[in-house]
């Protein structure tokens, strides 16, 4: 085990890229860097993508190219055996955001379901990762936030059909031991995915963290709900998993939060984010024998100081408690660095239509334009490498 991990290797970061590939994902992060390219790209895809092949095609070749593993499910297995040769895991994320009705949601879960049981046969050891809006609409799925539903006799049927689908997709991970990370969304779900995700734990997390949660730290009540999430856990006799993140929504809450008059949940400053993360990273690493964890980030100091605690707190079996995870096509010097230096980790890696991975692809675009975000440094490292590179 490491404790010097030279997260700037970029030899290492970019050896899965072909210097085409590599020149090619340095020119779209150029282009992420004009914000104002952005907007407009982004209002122009909202427009007209649903009548305009030729541009279904333009998202395909460039940012859709470098975020997503492909359209179809063997272009992602490909990618996640590929991925292997690096010692780098796949969390396989089926994206069909924007859908409406029953039919899509069994159909969603049916295709999570079936993914699951080809992860456990043809590659053990990767993970798939689960929206909740995937399998129920949104605006359901707020009404029925915080909610009692036991004695609501016309909510009551649709939601046990929910709940049978979130219960398939765990019962199989379990089956085929595949772990599954339920993603946080927005805040006003946040109650309602807290309350089902705590109930998958407790039925499949006996032996270890099969069904994990997702904590946004940039929400003020995070720290509070982790520190009962472990308490209770431990008096239920199972392991939580808790993955960590910052939270990709600061500014649909903060709109919502004006709208509903209501004091915003996300704190006000990145520095508080920032001090939330990483007291989290503290708390379930030093929980470490009570809990299973994902550092999901991009950060390059919350990522060190997940390794500091793995040292600090001797977890000697890190390797199965500790995951690390980036998004595919980010931050490549922290993926690659750290799984050739032992430790656990993987690519969140969306596949799917392109129509239904635009929103998605919008995210991951609106975040790397942001002004504090991280595009700045992405595009410096992807420079370097290609000048490494062109010296030999
Ligand atoms: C593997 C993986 C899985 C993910 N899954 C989810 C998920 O399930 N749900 C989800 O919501 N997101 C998810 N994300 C996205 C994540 O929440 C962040 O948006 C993204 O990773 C950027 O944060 P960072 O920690 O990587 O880095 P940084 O660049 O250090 O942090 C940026 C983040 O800081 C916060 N922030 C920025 N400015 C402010 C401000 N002024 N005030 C308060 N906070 C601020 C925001 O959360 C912003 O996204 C995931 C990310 C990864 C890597």
């Amino acid at each position: 085990m490491k404790n010097n991990v030279n997260l700037e290797d970029l030899e290492t970061a970019y050896s899965y890229k072909s210097n085409r590939q590599l020149k090619f994902t340095y020119f779209i992060f150029n282009i992420l860097q004009n914000q104002k390219l952005v907007k407009l790209l982004i209002a122009f895809t909202n427009g007209i993508l649903k009548y305009n092949l030729p541009f279904k095609i333009f998202i395909k070749k460039t940012v859709f190219n470098v975020f997503c593993a492909g359209e179809d499910i063997n272009d992602a297995f490909l990618k996640i055996k590929y991925l292997e040769k690096f010692k780098v895991k796949s969390v396989l994320d089926y994206v069909s955001e924007g859908e409406n009705n029953s039919e899509s949601f069994d159909n969603n879960t049916n295709i999570i379901v079936s993914n699951i049981i080809r992860l456990g046969k043809e590659c053990p050891g990767n993970y798939v990762s689960v929206k909740i809006t995937g399998l129920e609409n949104p605006k359901f799925l707020t009404y029925c936030n915080g909610m009692k539903l036991v004695n609501d006799l016309i909510i009551l049927p649709r939601f046990d059909r929910l709940i049978n689908r979130i219960d398939l997709i765990c019962k199989t991970a379990h089956a085929s031991k595949v772990i599954v990370f339920i993603d946080a969304e927005d805040r006003c779900m946040q109650d309602l995915f807290d309350e089902i995700t705590e109930t998958m734990m407790e039925k499949y997390n006996t032996e270890y963290a099969v069904v994990f949660n997702t904590l946004q730290m940039y929400l003020k009540d995070r720290l509070e709900y982790l520190n009962s999430l472990i308490e209770n856990a431990n008096k239920q006799n199972y392991i939580p998993g808790i993955k960590l993140v910052r939270g990709a929504y600061v500014e649909k809450e903060r709109e919502k939060a004006i709208k509903d008059g209501i004091v915003s949940p996300v704190f006000d400053t990145k520095k508080e984010t920032d001090d939330s993360f990483n007291q989290a990273v503290e708390i379930c690493l030093r929980e470490f024998k009570k809990v299973d964890s994902c550092i999901a980030t991009h950060n390059s100091d919350s990522t060190i100081h997940a390794i500091n605690c793995i040292h600090k707190y001797h977890i000697t079996n890190h390797y199965s408690k500790v995951r690390f995870s980036q998004l595919y096509g980010m931050s490549d010097n922290l993926t690659f660095n750290l799984s050739i230096n032992g430790y656990n980790s993987s690519k969140y890696l969306p596949y799917g239509e392109v129509r239904k991975a635009i929103p998605y692809l919008i995210r991951r675009s609106e975040e790397n334009s942001s002004i504090d975000g991280q595009i700045i440094d992405e595009v410096k490292r992807l420079k370097k490498e290609i000048d490494r590179r062109a010296k030999f």
